[in-house]
Order: structure tokens, then C-alpha cells, then sequence
């Protein structure tokens, strides 16, 4: 005979999952980065200085979409570079089979919207985009799949001046950011007759001594011989060193325009090396190309990289328009500058509100709505707990002061307010007129003149 079941038992009997496998966890795609909110707040404050720094020149806004037609890329960045053959992530749309493509890079996105939209028909433009960018690259410090980059274009300006300025701008943020060591080196790429002859030039030499090529650069001979000279094979160095120089093609009025830049920059005083091996990785490039490099970050040293793409609103279908721009990238901006950075970032919330019991949490909750009419930033406790506890979450949370409401001050109508930062001291206010004691407490400069 079985024996009689118990109900209590019966209820606390509960399946066993031990064995089952839990839900695996997920993970962000490698090599892009989830951004904390601790580290939110330093890219929210870089972020305001930047918008600070290009109002200063007169750049606006522009925001393009993060997904575009894949073809826009292979024509603008064009087909035989690193970005287009190996560092998209392209796909094809399910549902009606157009190819698309993360944008890898700005300005093509901003020359297709210029164009789409005919911005500089009535006047050039100057603009400015923040945002996130993606390519399939090796992860590593300072090199990652998605970053940020502030890229900033001139379009419709063709005198070497809007270069200069450019340039000039951004040894003017380095200062601002308090940074130093940043050096600038600078090259002229020429026309796209100068290049053209010069590229002739270069197949000519790499065919004489082809049996001293290694595979990239047997493969690029004839597609892009120009990137043969930017190879990191040592073996090559001799060869690549003594390789036909674009300098010598250049043209009457693209060493007037090199000329014009560097007489500028020197006028203000910005420091640079000509690097007559600069030639960037975009094929879009014309007469100015520069970039600033830092020896503080390791081998991802270059924090800006740009130059000038007369001929890129064209090739994309719109009307030859002269245009030059730049790209910071913001990571390894961000990095450089916590090495100078004072800590020191301002409150993010003026006040923590905490209560003691169920009726003062009631009562804290539309107190806080009026603190936040008057315009305070009000963190209101969430869950409870003792008055120790919720004190301590006040502490944490970087506020200025502690609102706490107890059975007393419900009574009375009052608060009590700690001080948390700098000496503390704490004071009764009136519920009442509690935001204007507030903004006495927190904003006022002469203390004790009420
Ligand atoms: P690199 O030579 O480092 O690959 P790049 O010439 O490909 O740079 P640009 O296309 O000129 O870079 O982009 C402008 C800036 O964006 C660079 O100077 C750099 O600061 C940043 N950047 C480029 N690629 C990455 C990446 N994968 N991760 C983080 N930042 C990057
Ligand atoms: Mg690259």
C-alpha cells in the first residue's frame, strides 16, 4: 500500500532543472564596444566641447543614415582599397535584394546627401557629423569594428585657404583639450592628370623590378600601384624608398595650392613635416592630404586623418564641387585625452531624494516632479531600504545634496537637506519655496549675503 500523501509535501515538490542547460549568455559582436555609463559622461563632455570648437568656425549639423547603398562606397572610397575589398560589413536586404553597406566612413554618405538634396547650389557648405562608423578590422587597442568618428567637410571651397583652415582648427582643439604631442605631417597628392602620370611612372619602375615584389604588392601593380609605397614589408623599403615621387609631376598650380596651405599654417604657427609618403587609404583624395599623429597610444597612433576630394561629388553624379574635410577618430581621441584630464566632471544630478517611510516615499515623489518643474536634476531613491543604505546610494550617486523626507518633516511640512559634497552640513527648508532654498544652496556665489 502506498502510503497517504501529504499536501504540504505536495506543494514544495518542485521539478528538477539542475541538469537543464541555463540559457547560454549573449555578448556584443567583437570588436564593438558597449560604452558605460561612467564612460558616458566623458564622451558627453568631449562631445560639448567639440560642438563648442566648430560653432567657433561656423560648421553645422548634418546626419546621414548609418546604412547605405553599398555601390555608394565602391565608387566613392573606390574598389581597390583596404576599406572596400576587406573592412565592409555589406549585406544583401532579404526582402528586396538591394546591397547595403554599414558606412565604413562619412564623407561619402554627407557628398551623396549634398547631392541628393543640391545643398551648395545656393552657397558652399560647411558641416559636421558625429557618430558611429563600422569596418572589419583586426580587433586591437585603439583599432576596433565599430568606433566613433567627428567628421567635418567644406564643400564648394576650392582655395588652399579652407584647407589651412581646417588644419589650423584642429591644432586649436588639441590646445583646448590641453593636448600636446600631436605632430602634423602633410602632402600633396596633386591632380588626377599629375597622379595619373606619376602612377604611369610607378608601373613602369614595380615592372622593371617585379622580381622584388611580394604578393600585395604584385597584386596591386596594375589596380593601385600608388599603395604599393604605403607596404610595412621591410624587404620592400629600399625598393619603395627610391620609387619615381609624385613631387616631381606635379604641376604649376598644385604646388601654388601646397604652397598657399603651408604658407598659412606657418602664418599662425602650426608646426608640420611634408611626408611625400602620405598618401591616405581613400582613392578620393587630391592636391592636400594630412594626418596628426601621437607616439602615446602605440601602434593606432594617427587621431586625424583627411584631406581634399575635388573629385568626389562628380564621380558620385553631382556637379564638380571642389570640397576638402577630415576625420577624428573619437576612441583614440578620448584615450589621449584622460591621460591629461583633470577627473573632475561636474555633477550630473543636483539632488537624491530619500525617505523613511511609505507615506514621506508618497509625498517625496511629487515633491521631486516640483523640484524638476523648477528645473533641478532630482534622482528619486527606487525600492526602499533603511535610511543607511538609501544615504549610502546618495553618497554613490555623485548628487550635490540629499533631500530626506522623515514622519517628522512630513509633519511639519519640512525637508532636510545634506550637503554631499565639499564640507558637509545639513539644514531644514520648508516643502514650500524647497527649490528656491535649493538654488540659494547650490548655485549661489555669495554665500551668507541672504
Ligand atoms: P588607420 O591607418 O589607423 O587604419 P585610416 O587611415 O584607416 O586609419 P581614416 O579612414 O582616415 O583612418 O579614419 C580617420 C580616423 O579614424 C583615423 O585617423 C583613426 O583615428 C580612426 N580610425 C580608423 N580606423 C579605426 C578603427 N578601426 N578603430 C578605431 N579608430 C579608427
Ligand atoms: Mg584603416
Amino acid at each position: 500500500m502506498s502510503e497517504p500523501r501529504d499536501p504540504e509535501k505536495i506543494a514544495v515538490v518542485r521539478p528538477d532543472r539542475s541538469s537543464e542547460p541555463r540559457p547560454s549568455r549573449l555578448q556584443a559582436v567583437k570588436g564593438m564596444n558597449d560604452i558605460l555609463p561612467n564612460e558616458c559622461a566623458h564622451w558627453d563632455q568631449l562631445e560639448l566641447i567639440l560642438k563648442d570648437w566648430l560653432r567657433c568656425y561656423g560648421y553645422r549639423g548634418i546626419r546621414t543614415p548609418v546604412l547605405e547603398p553599398t555601390p555608394l562606397f565602391r565608387r566613392g572610397i573606390g574598389e581597390v582599397t583596404d576599406i572596400v575589398e576587406k573592412e565592409m560589413f555589406s549585406f544583401t536586404d532579404r526582402l528586396n535584394g538591394d546591397e547595403l553597406t554599414l558606412r565604413p566612413e562619412f564623407t561619402a554618405g554627407i557628398a551623396r546627401s549634398v547631392i541628393e538634396h543640391n545643398l551648395t547650389y545656393a552657397a558652399p557648405q560647411r558641416v559636421f557629423s558625429m557618430g558611429p562608423v563600422f569596418r572589419h578590422e583586426r580587433p586591437q587597442r585603439g583599432r576596433y569594428r565599430q568606433f566613433h568618428q567627428l567628421d567635418v567637410e567644406a564643400l564648394g571651397f576650392s582655395g588652399p585657404d579652407v584647407d589651412a583652415e581646417l588644419i589650423v582648427m584642429l591644432s586649436r582643439l588639441w590646445a583646448d583639450l590641453g593636448l600636446q604631442n600631436i605632430r602634423l605631417e602633410l602632402n600633396c597628392l596633386g591632380s588626377a592628370q599629375e597622379r595619373k602620370a606619376h602612377r604611369q611612372s610607378l608601373i613602369d619602375y614595380f615592372s622593371e623590378n617585379e622580381a622584388l615584389l611580394d604578393e600585395d604588392a604584385r597584386r596591386r601593380l596594375h589596380t593601385n600601384p600608388l599603395r604599393i609605397l604605403d607596404t610595412k614589408n621591410p624587404a620592400m623599403q629600399a625598393l619603395v624608398d627610391a620609387a619615381p615621387r609624385l613631387e616631381s609631376h606635379l604641376g604649376e598650380e598644385s604646388k601654388a595650392h601646397f604652397e598657399g596651405v603651408q604658407r598659412l599654417l606657418k602664418d599662425c604657427g602650426v608646426v608640420f613635416t611634408v611626408n611625400p609618403r602620405l598618401v591616405r587609404g581613400l582613392d578620393y583624395y587630391n592636391l592636400t592630404v594630412f594626418e596628426w599623429i601621437t607616439d602615446q597610444l602605440g601602434s593606432q597612433g594617427t587621431i586625424c586623418g583627411g584631406g581634399r576630394y575635388d573629385g568626389l561629388v562628380e564621380v558620385l553624379g553631382g556637379k564638380p564641387t571642389p570640397a576638402v574635410g577630415f576625420a577624428i577618430g573619437l576612441e583614440r581621441l578620448l584615450e589621449l585625452w584622460s591621460e591629461t584630464r583633470l577627473d573632475d566632471l561636474p555633477a550630473e544630478v543636483d539632488c537624491y531624494m530619500v525617505y523613511q517611510s511609505e507615506n514621506a516615499r508618497r509625498r517625496s515623489f511629487s515633491l521631486a516632479e516640483q523640484l524638476r518643474d523648477a528645473g533641478l536634476n532630482v534622482l528619486l531613491h527606487g525600492g526602499g531600504g533603511s535610511m543607511k543604505s538609501q544615504m549610502k546610494r546618495a553618497d554613490q550617486s555623485g548628487a550635490s545634496v540629499a533631500v530626506i523626507l522623515g514622519d517628522d518633516e512630513l509633519q511639519a511640512g519640512t525637508a532636510t537637506v545634506k550637503v554631499l559634497r565639499g564640507e558637509s552640513s545639513q539644514m531644514q527648508f520648508q516643502q514650500d519655496g524647497l527649490s528656491d532654498a535649493l538654488y540659494d544652496l547650490l548655485f549661489s556665489d555669495d554665500e551668507g549675503t541672504e
